[in-house]
């Protein structure tokens, strides 16, 4: 088998996570790189961080997948003095590419709340909040969020406990609210943040996961008798993505007759690296 171009894996990720369905604010697609480069191999990476770049150069791969954007505001430099600018010119500078398939994924069917649903046991998806409906064409719908059904009913506890087997583990962890004894079956997803979409999982759902409750949200959801929540770091429940798209890519391009090498970063890129706890007081009488 050949190795394709990077215009290449851009038409097949393309096809796989339509640029169309991505957000208007957002942006999505080639970030830098040579577009007519051969491409070996890509990594798979939640965040465009350094660390995740250090992961490309010890990989040595060509291209660099990865669900969040590095730009998404207006940029007038990409000198290395700035973090992104270091992460623009050491890219360049070792002719890595850089891909980003951000609403366009979390929108997509199977995109990036499928990923999540499946890792977590959630089958019979459909849309949380759909943007367009399955047709009679075999178009499957697409949308914001996914809800399923469990296999069985679990406590919100059991769910909470397979929840966080399920996920790779980080600092953050996984946070509920609720009666841990309250029965959930219904569960609705979605990867990233996901609290705009709680008045839709308080219809929908017995327990809703996502990532970065607020506060205030999250006390009036409940207070308004909405589900269970659990609430996961933002990179865990985005991370079963890349695998989807890793195999995604590599079914693409097998069909026309090329292949790359494939890896799924494994490293945590959450922003929260330490949780601590009260020390246990010492010299107690009582
Ligand atoms: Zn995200």
């Amino acid at each position: 088998m050949s190795q394709p171009t990077f215009r290449e894996v851009v038409s097949v990720l393309d096809l796989a996570y339509p640029p169309a369905l991505a957000a208007d604010w957002d942006a999505v697609g080639p970030v830098c790189g040579d577009l007519d480069a051969t491409t070996c191999s890509v990594l798979f990476a939640v965040d465009p961080v350094m660390e995740v770049v250090d992961e490309a150069l010890l990989a040595q791969v060509d291209l660099i997948v990865t669900h969040h954007p590095l730009f998404l505001a207006g940029v007038h430099s990409v000198a290395a003095t700035t973090a992104k600018g270091k992460i623009v010119q050491t890219l360049i500078s070792h002719g890595i590419g850089l891909f980003c398939a951000h609403t366009n994924a979390d929108h997509a069917n199977p995109g990036v709340s499928d990923a999540l649903a499946a890792k977590l046991g959630v089958a019979d998806l459909r849309p949380l909040v759909p943007t367009l409906v399955a047709t009679t064409f075999g178009e499957p719908a697409t949308g914001t969020g996914r809800v399923g059904e469990l296999p069985e009913t679990l406590t919100l506890e059991q769910f909470a406990e397979s929840v966080a087997a399920a996920l790779p583990a980080t600092k953050h962890g996984v946070r509920v609210a609720g009666d841990l004894q309250t029965p959930v079956r219904t569960v609705a997803v979605c990867g990233g943040a996901g609290d705009g979409f709680l008045a839709d999982a308080a219809l929908a759902a017995d327990v809703y996961v996502t990532s970065d409750l607020r506060h205030h949200r999250a006390l009036e959801h409940l207070a308004e008798g909405g589900c269970a929540l659990i609430d996961i770091a933002h990179w865990a429940g985005e991370w079963p993505w890349l695998e989807q798209a890793a195999g995604a890519l590599v079914a693409g391009l097998g069909s026309q007759g090329s292949s790359v090498r494939t890896i799924v970063s494994q490293l945590p890129t959450d922003p929260w690296t330490a949780r601590v706890l009260p020390a246990p007081s010492q010299g107690s009488t009582s």
